[in-house]
């Protein structure tokens, strides 16, 4: 059989009109001059995950990123996986051999590190959510030497067991830490939901949802928020507010989709042109 002329990367996800990763991954494809290449969605759901991603070798396919909510499905349908995707108990990046074999791997634990730009080893922190993402969070800085990792979750049975299973400490209520990291999707809504001016009523109703007030978020001098939107999210404008050293959703997409593109094609990422393309998108 003729190999087929296009390789193929995309992104699974239910819903995933909303990402940002076609745009940034094309943009890199072209940029290392791989032409034949192309990245684009995938909306696939649930009850047609495992069939769809059975497929994918066949169709062309190199690779896929996995988002939300495929996350679990994808680590579990993989005949091999990253020692870190297996701890994590989540992978977000597939390898198709040629053979057919399915490599998992989860970058966004290195991806959120690299996105950091400073080690948190010796550091206290607090991470927000207990869904995929938290426990990427959670397992990243536990493993990269943080002194402590706390979770707080709305659902705090959901805190207690991944904070049993990654070996850390689960909190009723948010407290200080010198990094904060937020894993919900709180903050999703977008630029019509971030507050122009701190504090408002709004920004008060999405830190609200993270159990925080607008003074409490100047505990944390260093904020990461995993939700990307064009404007910053209530939480980033807060802890701007506050004078914390701030790391945006799309640093962290950025951040773990080179990654991931270095384990497709064995290439260098352009991260500079991945971060104006992700930013534009
Ligand atoms: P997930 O598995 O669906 O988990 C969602 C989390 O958000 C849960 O802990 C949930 O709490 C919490 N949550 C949802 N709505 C809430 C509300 N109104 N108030 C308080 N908590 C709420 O999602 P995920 O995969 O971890 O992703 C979480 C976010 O990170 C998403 O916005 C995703 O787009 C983003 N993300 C970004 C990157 C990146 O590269 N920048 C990578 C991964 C994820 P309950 O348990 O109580 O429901």
């Amino acid at each position: 059989m003729q190999a087929p002329l296009t390789v193929r990367l995309g992104v699974l996800g239910w819903p995933v009109a909303h990402s940002r990763s076609p745009a940034m991954h094309n943009a890199a494809l072209a940029h290392l001059g791989l032409h034949e290449w192309r990245y684009q969605r995938l909306p696939v759901p649930p009850e047609l995950f495992a069939e769809t991603v059975s497929a994918l070798s066949q169709a062309g396919f190199r690779g896929a990123n996995v988002t939300i909510p495929h996350k679990r499905a994808a680590l579990e349908l993989a005949g091999e996986a990253s020692p870190a995707a297996r701890a994590i108990g989540a992978a977000n990046t597939l390898s198709f051999t040629p053979k057919g074999a399915i490599i998992a791997e989860n970058t966004d634990a290195p991806g959120l590190l690299a996105a950091l730009g400073r080690s948190p080893r010796g550091m206290s922190a607090l991470v927000l959510g207990a869904g995929g993402s938290a426990r990427a969070a959670v397992w990243a800085l536990r493993e990269a030497g943080a002194s402590e990792v706390l979770v707080w979750n709305r659902t705090p049975a959901r805190a207690q067991a991944i904070a049993h299973e990654l070996g850390v400490r689960h909190v009723l209520a948010p407290c200080p830490a010198e990094l904060l990291v937020n894993c919900t999707s709180v903050g999703l809504q977008g630029p019509a939901e971030a507050p122009a001016v701190i504090p408002s009523a709004s920004a008060d109703g999405a830190l609200n949802q993270l159990a925080l007030t607008f003074d409490q978020v100047g505990e944390y001098p260093n904020v990461v928020d995993l939700v990307y939107s064009s404007a910053p999210t209530a939480l980033l404008a807060a802890a701007k507010a506050h004078g914390a050293r701030t790391v945006d959703g799309l640093e962290v997409l950025v951040k773990q989709g080179a990654i991931s593109l270095e384990l497709w094609t064995g290439r260098a990422a352009p991260e500079d042109v991945m971060r104006r393309a992700a930013r534009d998108a």
